[in-house]
Formats: C-alpha cells, sequence, structure tokens
C-alpha cells in the first residue's frame, strides 16, 4: 500500500474540493452573524499561511490564539498546523499569571489575539514581553496589527509541504482542575486519526447533512476536535463568537443538528429551550462531555425534548475523546429509566482506544475484571493518546512502565463495555479508612428536583480523616424544607457514614476556566473546619449552612 502521509493539509484539501458550498457561520460581537463558504475559508487560510511565513514563523514553532469560536481561529486551526507550525490555543479563562507560564514553557513566537478580548490580554501583555501580537475583531483602542489587513496584502497561492505525518500540530494544555496545566503535543497523524474515529456512526456522527454548534471552546481540548471532524465530514458550523448568545435562539434561527458542550451549558440552556421547545425540533444530538452529565439532565433533554444525549468522556491527553456512550440495539426494548441510567454511564471506548482497569496505587499491575462493580483506575492506550507531557519525560506518577496512561479516573467497567466513573483518584473522599465517592454522592443529590448544581468536596476531619461536606444551589424558598428531603434520600441509596454532616447553599458552585465544578477553589472556601473562609470566591456566596 501507499505510504501516505496523514495530514492536516489532505483534510483541508477534501473539505474545499469536496464541501466547498457548506457554510461556516459566526456570532460577531455585534450580534449579526457572519457567513461564508468552506471555499472562502480556504482561500483566506492559504494567505494566512503566507502572512505567518513572512512574520518569520518556521517549522516547530509555536504560535497560540487568545480567542473564542470565531471563523477567525477556525482559520488558524488550519493555516498555523498547515505551514508545519504548531496551534497553541490559549485559555481565556485561565488567570494572567499561569498563562504567562504557558506562554513562557511553550515559548509562543507569535500571538493573534481577538479584538474583544483587548482589556483582559493587557495582563498578560506585561507579563510575557514582546511578543508579536496579530489582532482581528479589531477595537478601536488597539494599535497592533491588524489581521484583515496582513491578508490583503499578501499571496493567494501557497504550496503545502508537510513532510511527515508525526511533525507536531497543536500543543493544548489541560484545563488545570486537578494541579497545574500541563502541555499536550499533538501530531498531523494523531489529529488525523482522531477525526476519522470521532466521525465513525457510533460515535459523533457528523454527516454533510448536519449544522453543528460547538460550544465547547475552542481553547477547551481542541473544541473536542469538532473543528476538524465537522469539515472533514462537510457539516455546516455554527459559532456561537465572543460574547455569550441566547443558545435556544442560535439552534432555532440556524437549524442547528448536533451541538456540544459541558453538562453546566446544558443545564443552563434547559429551561429555555423548554419554553421553546417547538422552535428546536431541528436539533437532533446533545454531546456533552468534560464532567459527569446527570441522568435527570439526561432524562430532561431525551423525554421533554426529544433530543438525544451522547455522553463522552475523554481527557486533553487523548485529543481528546476515549469513550461515547449510545446504546447497543439489544437495549432498545428496556424501559427509558433503564436506557438513561445506561447512557448516563461515560460510554464503551472508540474503536481505536484501549481501556484497562487497574488496581489503584499498586506497582504490580494485574488487570481488574469487567463487572460493573469493581473500581479501578483507568489506564488507555490509542493513536492518538499522549506518552509523555510537553518537555517533560514521562514519569511512572502518568505513564505506566508498558506505555499505558494513567487517566487518574476510577471508574467501573461492565461487560459490555461499559465504563462508568466513580471519581477522579485525587477526588475520592477518605473517611475511617473508607473511600467515598463524591461523584456518586453529587448524581443522587443533582436527582432532586429542587437541586440546581451539587458539588461534594473532603474536608479534613479529626476524628475520621476527612468527612464529605456537599455544596448545592437550591431553590430558594425550599432550602430548609428540602434538607431532611435530601439526607433521607441519600440514606435510601447509601451507608449511614456517607451522608454530608452539613450542607451549604450558595448561589453557583466555582467553576473552572472550561465551566467544570472547582473543587480545589470549593475546598479553599470551606476547609477551615468546614465554615467558609472569609472572602472565598468572587462569583459564589454562601446563602447559609445547615447541619
Ligand atoms: P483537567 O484534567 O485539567 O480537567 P481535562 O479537561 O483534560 O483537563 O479533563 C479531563 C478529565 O475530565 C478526565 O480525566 C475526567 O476526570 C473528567 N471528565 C471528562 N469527561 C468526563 C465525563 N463525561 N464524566 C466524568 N468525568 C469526565
Amino acid at each position: 500500500m501507499m505510504n501516505y502521509p496523514l495530514t492536516l493539509a489532505q483534510m483541508l484539501e477534501h473539505a474545499h474540493r469536496i464541501h466547498g458550498d457548506k457554510r461556516v457561520q459566526t456570532v460577531l460581537p455585534n450580534g449579526k452573524m457572519h457567513d461564508y463558504t468552506y471555499a472562502v475559508l480556504y482561500e483566506r487560510v492559504k494567505r494566512l499561511a503566507n502572512v505567518i511565513t513572512e512574520l518569520g514563523v518556521q517549522r516547530g514553532d509555536r504560535v497560540a490564539t487568545y480567542a473564542a469560536n470565531t471563523y477567525q481561529h477556525l482559520e488558524l486551526y488550519y493555516a498555523i498546523p498547515c505551514i508545519g507550525a504548531v496551534l497553541h490555543p490559549l485559555n481565556i479563562r485561565l488567570s494572567a499569571v499561569q498563562l504567562a507560564q504557558i506562554v513562557h514553557e511553550a515559548e509562543d513566537k507569535l500571538i493573534f489575539v481577538d479584538g474583544m478580548f483587548t482589556e483582559q490580554f493587557e495582563e498578560l501583555r506585561h507579563k510575557i514581553g514582546c511578543k508579536q501580537i496579530v489582532r482581528f475583531n479589531l477595537n478601536p483602542a488597539d494599535t497592533d496589527t491588524f489581521y484583515e489587513q496582513l491578508l490583503g496584502e499578501v499571496e493567494p497561492a501557497y504550496t503545502w509541504d508537510i513532510q511527515d505525518e508525526n511533525w507536531a500540530m497543536g500543543l493544548c494544555y489541560t484545563s488545570g482542575t486537578q494541579g497545574e496545566p500541563r502541555g499536550v503535543l499533538y501530531t498531523h497523524r494523531s489529529m488525523f486519526l482522531h477525526t476519522l474515529a470521532v466521525n465513525q456512526a457510533d460515535v459523533f456522527g457528523l454527516t454533510e447533512a448536519d449544522v453543528v454548534l460547538p460550544l465547547v471552546p475552542m481553547f477547551h481540548a481542541m473544541a473536542w476536535g469538532l473543528p476538524y471532524a465537522c469539515m472533514f465530514a462537510g457539516a455546516d458550523m455554527v459559532l456561537p463568537g465572543p460574547k455569550p448568545t441566547c443558545i435556544a435562539n442560535l439552534i432555532a434561527e440556524n437549524g442547528i443538528t448536533v451541538a456540544a458542550g459541558v453538562p453546566t451549558v446544558w443545564a443552563n440552556a434547559y429551561p429555555e429551550l423548554l419554553r421553546r421547545r417547538k422552535d428546536i425540533s431541528s436539533l437532533r444530538r446533545v454531546i456533552v462531555g468534560g464532567e459527569a452529565a446527570s441522568p435527570t439532565l439526561i432524562e430532561a433533554y431525551e423525554k421533554e425534548l426529544g433530543v438525544e444525549v451522547c455522553h463522552a468522556w475523554g481527557m486533553t491527553e487523548m485529543s481528546p475523546t476515549g469513550t461515547f456512550s449510545k446504546l447497543r440495539g439489544t437495549h432498545q426494548n428496556l424501559s427509558d429509566a433503564k436506557k438513561w441510567r445506561i447512557k448516563a454511564k461515560q460510554g464503551r471506548p472508540v474503536p481505536g482506544v484501549e481501556l484497562r482497569l487497574a488496581p489503584e496505587a499498586s506497582t504490580n499491575f494485574t488487570e481488574l475484571p469487567w463487572d460493573g462493580e469493581t473500581v479501578g483506575e483507568v489506564q488507555v492506550r490509542s493513536p492518538w493518546t499522549a506518552n509523555r507531557y510537553y518537555k517533560s519525560e514521562p514519569t511512572t506518577e502518568h505513564f505506566t512502565d508498558d506505555g499505558w496512561l494513567r487517566t487518574g479516573d476510577l471508574a467501573t467497567i461492565d461487560a459490555e463495555g461499559y465504563m462508568q466513573i466513580v471519581d477522579r483518584a485525587k477526588a475520592l473522599i477518605r473517611s475511617g479508612g473508607e473511600s467515598i465517592s463524591s461523584v456518586a454522592l453529587e448524581t443522587a443529590l443533582l436527582k432532586h428536583p429542587r437541586v440546581l448544581e451539587a458539588a461534594v468536596i473532603g474536608i479534613p476531619d479529626e476524628k475520621w480523616g476527612e468527612r464529605p461536606l456537599a455544596v448545592v444551589v437550591l431553590d430558594e424558598q425550599a432550602r430548609k424544607k428540602i434538607l431532611d428531603d435530601l439526607k433521607q434520600r441519600l440514606a435510601v441509596e447509601f451507608p449511614k457514614f456517607w451522608i454530608p454532616d452539613r450542607f451549604v447553599f450558595v448561589d453557583e458552585i466555582p467553576k473552572t476556566s472550561v465551566g467544570k465544578s472547582d473543587k480545589r477553589a470549593i475546598f479553599a472556601m470551606f476547609a477551615s473546619n468546614g465554615k467558609q473562609v472569609a472572602g472565598g470566591s468572587g462569583t459564589s456566596h454562601p446563602k447559609g449552612e445547615i447541619s
């Protein structure tokens, strides 16, 4: 067979030649829609390749982006890797201090910045010294080079020359939920194979007829691979832009068929989607991941909105997709309740991904059974899984001697191959020598109709080592009445010692930069003997604590 290199340039050429009339739409800062075809995008990507080259970027150089989901960001997603440089999307929600460290480690040569973020970028700019900066969506205060002007000044022709599919194409940092962000370097080959894998019918299953709304930011784990998966499949894309927009409007006005985002996005959008049920009838599938989606959320979308919910699990280290939860043919006759319980699991490995369960914290590897009950650490290998972190040698904390990634996630896997995350190893609560799963408690709490958000953390306890503390966002009037209810509900499912001693009601659970529950921030708020630490998180004010 031909030794044909798997590169992003091939994907772009295919998208242009076969799907040139397909559309990319972006919500502009003024609320209007920018709309163009893949053919126009292709021509601009070639010009952009010339711009980046003329700015002195060479093969292997890192080029950063500081941007939301926009057409310019999509152009950069192709132009940077296709000239042999490395696309490095910066997480705009990290602090300037964290980002400065990341830019320093990555040695980014050039940064493309959305003018909408001029003010928040200033702090970072001071910390990183004089980097070359190009802006788009220009703000009147900007004095940097203007993207559109540069595009107008160069030749439209460019010949791709990726000589090796193992050249790096992208660099993404983890969002830092459990420690400092770590860099992961993707290759053309790994991203190409990830794209083919997620486009399988039993995974994202995108087709040319789809209109896709990626709500997951392009700086979070490469937007779950959607910018590449959509264009390779030929799907239309609607990009939500730098300002928050009404999701129901976007779906209704653009005939969105598939949308992807973290559970919080879907929980927040639900009331409006329910009101607009008739207008959003085009929506056939929601992809949810990044943290556990509750069975209640899945049930609400499937039962009340008639939208299929697919739960996905992955990590930045895995490009990021690892498992995907869809029902098997044999499940079709099950009751709805049973179906939703299966769908709330994180799913079966995407073909190409190998999973195994290992005893937690054991140096001698013995594979644990797939019986749906035995809990172990999930270990992974695949053509799109990292074998080390950027600029560091593999350590046994993250990689096994026989070359598997230690995910740090604890899970069960059943005989059909459905994985169910119990918790992150570091988030498991250790009480009197026993383990308590914060995720299981959160899932149970979320089943209560009055609970909007829930996060459970372990706080130090003299007698037991750690005890669970539940932080929940409640309907205001129901707060007092509900406490007994919650405890009773937990008591049905769990032994007495699992029941949190205290419940704290808040307006909002603190979130990480990518919208997940920020357990470290919650811990900081409540770590001093479980009482709120003065001046805790800016947005979440505990309303009261009831024991
Ligand atoms: P970070 O590790 O900094 O949060 P990532 O965004 O790469 O960065 O997060 C990967 C982790 O997110 C996984 O190891 C897992 O703990 C969690 N995760 C991702 N998807 C799911 C899911 N569907 N259910 C439960 N946990 C998930």
